[in-house]
């Protein structure tokens, strides 16, 4: 059996590798249109501010490393036909021009997608996006040559937030600009009020309800008629997902250039499988709600369902999505799990908003972990938004493992926690949330 792979970063490179453990024999090819494959994206912002010290420790795989599998890796390759009644590919070679075409008889689509860029910086030569180990090399490098010493940072989602942290880590001074007034829209509005003063606090000079309109002789000129230094503009507004390619292919593709797949990553055509930041999916617990949902766990799952349904392990389903997500801000934790906030406004709910210590209220350092949850009105947890300065992990993991074995918002008054003042309180913080939903 011939397996091609498409994109050879988180969910391709994962699905090569369990279909190898699965499948020893079977052929495999991963084409990358990018230099790299199977780098950490998400440690990327921590190599920038010095964090993860070592380039090297966001690399997981190599070309060389999958060689030695039998996984044939070409870089540089991107995929720019699919012809399934052939069971062929069109592929061209970026170094060299040369156009050929390559037969399959499984194929892994895994193309992730592409940074938005702003019209008007396109072409800026000072304008970056954060998206690849290239990217980062090429904003490190850049902060060297022309020694940066102030930057502009557009769009305050994960990757906009993660990279104002970390150029302040290079004593960068940043200026952030978001084009509404909603700082880090994952998360309620009414919740964020800590991330606006710890952006005070670190000195980040703060556009809301701001664009840049262009950018001239070093300046950025925004929407609002403020100019300021833009010697250096990295951009986190969003992607487009790559699947251009699929065009007359019969693949569906929806209106927003997702791929709709099953609970085998199984798309509309026989033996061609999407994952990642591409696939369309469910949510788990409200299945009737479409999910997209562009973070690693998602493509890590899929990656294994598809290498199991390739490998007849039929058993292994792709259950569904809880778009389980947490940032880390200077000395904040931000989170959220289940239905986007847009989503749960068309669902009959009541909302429960509650404060506690994170750990019992006298022990140092203790303060408060707040959370805002969204009820179904028979218990379902459709949506909770988190934050503190600790602990958020462990109650968005907790209501993660909850949710997903069926438990309702009125039994988290049964949850028998770990218990000392450290680290929690008798009644814990999401009992109480419980207490509050009976
Ligand atoms: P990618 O990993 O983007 O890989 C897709 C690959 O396909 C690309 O390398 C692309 O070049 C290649 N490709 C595209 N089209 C073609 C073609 N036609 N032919 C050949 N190759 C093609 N997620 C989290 O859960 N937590 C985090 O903290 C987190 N932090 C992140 C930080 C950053 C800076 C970034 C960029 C992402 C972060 N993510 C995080 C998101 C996570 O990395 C993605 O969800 C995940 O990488 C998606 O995997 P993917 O395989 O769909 O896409």
């Amino acid at each position: 059996m011939k397996v091609v792979v498409v994109g050879g970063v988180a969910g391709g490179a994962t699905a090569a590798s369990q279909l190898r453990r699965l499948e020893p024999d079977c052929d495999i090819t991963i084409f990358e249109k990018g230099r790299d494959i199977s780098f950490a994206n998400c440690g990327l912002p921590y190599h920038i501010g010095g964090e993860v010290a070592e380039r090297g420790q966001l690399i997981a795989a190599t070309p060389e490393t999958f060689g030695k599998k039998d996984v044939r890796v070409h870089t540089d390759h991107e995929v720019i036909g699919v012809h399934p009644g052939g069971h062929r590919l069109t592929v061209k070679n970026l170094e060299t021009g040369e156009v050929f075409e390559e037969s399959y008889d499984r194929l892994i689509l895994s193309p992730g997608g592409r940074p938005r860029i702003i019209p008007a910086l396109e072409g800026v030569t000072a304008v970056h996006v954060l998206h690849t180990l290239e990217d980062m090399d090429r904003i490190m490098k850049f902060i060297d040559d022309e020694d940066i010493k102030e930057a502009v940072v557009v769009g305050s989602g994960f990757i906009g937030m993660e990279v104002t942290e970390n150029l302040r880590m290079r004593d960068i001074d940043v200026t952030l600009v978001h084009r509404n007034e909603n700082l880090y829209g994952h998360v309620e509005a009414e919740m964020v009020a800590p991330l606006l003063q710890t952006l005070e606090d670190q000195g980040v000079n703060l556009k809301l309800n701001a664009e840049i309109s262009r950018v001239e002789d070093g300046c950025a000129h925004l929407t609002n008629n403020e100019k300021i230094p833009a010697p250096m503009i990295i951009q986190g507004i969003g992607l487009t997902p790559n699947t251009g390619f699929l065009r007359g292919s019969g693949v569906r593709v929806t209106d927003d250039g997702l791929i709709p797949v099953n609970e085998y990553g199984q798309t509309n055509v026989d033996n061609v499988y999407a994952l990642g930041d591409v696939m369309e999916t469910k949510y788990l617990h409200v299945p009737d709600v479409a999910a997209n949902i562009k973070l690693a766990w998602p493509a890590h799952r899929m990656a294994y369902t598809i290498a199991n349904h390739i490998h007849g392990a039929y058993d292994i389903k792709f259950e569904g999505l809880l778009g389980t997500n947490i940032m880390r801000f200077f000395d904040h934790e931000i989170g959220s799990i289940g239905l986007e906030q847009k989503d749960v406004r068309g669902i009959d709910h009541f909302v429960i908003d509650h404060q506690q210590n994170f750990k019992a209220g006298y022990m140092e350092g203790a303060s408060k972990i707040r959370i805002k949850m969204y009820v179904g009105h028979d218990g379902t947890i459709l949506r909770a938004a988190l934050i503190s300065k600790s602990g958020v992990d462990k109650r968005l993991d907790t209501l993660a493992a909850h949710i997903r074995t069926g438990g309702k918002a009125q039994d988290l008054i049964n949850i028998e926690v770990a218990y000392s003042p450290p680290f929690s309180s008798p009644k814990s913080f999401l009992n109480m949330v419980g207490y509050k939903a009976v």
